[in-house]
This record gives C-alpha cells, structure tokens and sequence, in this order.
C-alpha cells in the first residue's frame, strides 16, 4: 500500500493494541478499504467523573455557587472561620499548577496512595496570614459539593504563599505534578479516579483566572463573578461576561485494518522507541472529522476516509506545546 509517509510517522501492527483499553480515536485510509468497528473496552477516562459535579443545585440551595458564595463571604467577614457551619467549607490549595497532595498511607492494603490536601477555611486563612496574605473571597473558587456530605469544595492559588511549602510539609503535604498524579493513580479506583478529576477541574479554572486578568474587548481588569465560575470586565461601559476557556483537540488513531496496521507518530523530544497518536487542535469552522482529516493529513500525508467518534475526555493542563492550553479533548473512533 503506498502511504506517503513524514518522517516522523510510521505503521505498527494493531491486532494486540487494539484489545487494550486506551485508544481513542480511529480513522480509515480510504486506499485501504476498511468496512467494521472494531471493539474495543473502555475504562475510565483520566480527569473524568468528577463527583463534586453531579449534579447543579438551585440558586436557593445552599450548596449553590452564590449561595455558597455569600456564606463564605459572611464567614470571612466576621473572621468566624473557626466555628462550626454549615454546609461544611473544603479548600484545596495549588501552587504554580500543583494540587496540594498527601500519601493516603494506604498503599499496601490496595487502597488509594494519595488524597487530596484539602484545608478547612480556617486553616487556609491561618496559613496564608503567615506568608502575610489575606484570605478573601475572590482569590477562592468555587468547584461543587457532595450533599450527602454536607461540603462545599473550593480551590484557591497559593503560589504568592512561599511560607505555606514548608507549613504544609511539615504535615507530609506537598504540592505534585498533575501529570506525577495520573500515574500514580489507579485507574480502577472509583475514589482516586474522582480526585484526580477534581484537582484537574480545579487547574483548569484556577489557570484560566491566572491568565485572564484584562478584558480582551477593552484592556480593563476582569473581576470575579458567580463564586469564580466566570468573570466580568470591571469597565461600566464594556461589562463583558468571559467563561472559561477550553481548546477543543481531536486524537485519533488511524487504521489500516486489512493489514493490521495504525499509524503512529513521533515527535523530536520524544524518548526512543516512543511513538504516540496523531493528534491536534480543532480550527476554527470545522468539524471534528475535518480536523481529523487535515491533521492527518498534514502530519502525515495519509488520506483518512470514514471517522467515527469514540469518547471525550477532559483535559486541565498544556497540551502539545501549548503554554497555557486548557483543552477538552474530544476523542473519535472508527
Ligand atoms: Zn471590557
């Protein structure tokens, strides 16, 4: 068969890989007639599952973003942050990116090997008074809550906090890589798995709030809205609503099924004898089967036929080079 290939993509046999569970996305040659789905079994997805997000409470509840929101508010202000509330406030601190982590210390009965560092709001102000940093309501973000547990989860950046590293690591907490995380993590683990969903959802908010701070209309500073959820321009004349940013990107595995064989890719900083998916962002007015076929294309040369969506997957940090990419990665499959 005669692809044309870059010389950083090759063809390797599939009939074992694709009994796995982490392919994402096939895409057909259509010089080489391929006809059926292949089955394949998927497992959890990484940064999936969220379970502070199950469900949206009414404006009127009070696990709700503004409801919340007000309490916290109301806490802050009459410093009663001590006292027993309710629902309960959980805080869950990052540095430069990093969630504030801690060894669950139940590695050897099979149980998770980590847990998330989460403070009271208390114990939060505490520290942060000791790096002479004042705890208010803006710098929190508002992530979910579990009902049945009486808790409403926050996230806040710690990073201007440099005394908070060795506070909390005297307590055997520190701050880790989200990417040291997901390996660590046992995919099978419902618990684990919703943590790492939760300090990825956290990321992605707390990254976007750090990196938009102007109004991209008018220059003006953005403020806080809705527990952190969105922003506004401070700017009376301008007042734009900003959301949350992502960057939709498509993976894809493309096949040649009639000869047992996909396509991989290599890229210049990878280790030897590593080769992944091709991959890319999504343009502006296209749809995820063009952006496949470009992107294959471009990469590679190869022309894709027939695509077919597989799942879609969160992802809160940079991806592919990109700095400061927040990306939802749809994911496609044949
Ligand atoms: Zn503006």
């Amino acid at each position: 068969m005669p692809f044309l290939l870059s010389s950083s993509a090759a063809l390797f046999s599939i009939s074992k890989a694709l009994s796995c569970r982490t392919l994402t996305l096939l895409a057909a040659n259509p010089r080489c007639q391929f006809s059926t789905a292949m089955s394949i079994s998927l497992n959890s997805h990484a940064f999936a599952g969220n379970p502070s997000r199950l469900r949206t409470a009414k404006p009127s509840d009070p696990f709700s973003p503004n409801s919340a929101f007000q309490t916290l508010k109301t806490l802050l202000l009459s410093n009663s942050t001590h006292e027993s509330f309710s629902p309960d406030f959980k805080v869950l601190p990052f540095r430069k990116g990093r969630p504030l982590v801690g060894s669950s210390g139940d590695s050897g009965s099979g149980g998770p090997n980590w847990r998330l560092g989460w403070l009271s709001l208390g114990e939060c102000k505490v520290f942060l008074e000791k790096s002479e940093v004042s705890l208010v309501e803006d710098l929190l973000v508002y992530l979910g809550f579990k009902a049945e547990e009486d808790v409403v989860y926050w996230a806040i950046d710690v990073s201007e906090a440099s005394g908070m590293v060795s506070e909390l690591g005297s307590r055997q907490f520190s701050f880790v890589e989200l990417r040291t995380l997901m390996v660590a993590t046992d995919w099978a683990d419902p618990i684990s798995m919703g943590d790492l969903a939760v300090a990825g959802h956290a990321r992605a908010l707390l990254e976007w709030h750090a990196t938009s701070r102007f109004c991209g209309y008018c220059g003006a500073k953005t403020v806080p809205m809705e527990a952190g959820r969105r922003k506004s321009c401070s700017n009376e004349m301008c007042k734009k609503r900003i959301y949350p940013r992502v960057d939709p990107v498509v993976i894809m595995l493309v096949i040649d099924k009639e000869n047992d064989r996909a396509l991989l890719s290599k890229q210049s900083r990878y280790v030897p004898r590593m080769w992944s998916c091709l991959a890319g962002f999504i343009e502006p007015g296209e749809s995820l089967e063009e952006a496949v076929r470009r992107e294959t294309l471009e990469e590679t040369g190869v022309e894709v036929g027939e695509v077919v969506y597989h799942s879609s997957q969160p992802w809160p940090g940079p991806i592919m080079g990109s700095k400061n990419g927040i990306s939802d990665g749809p994911a496609l499959i044949r």
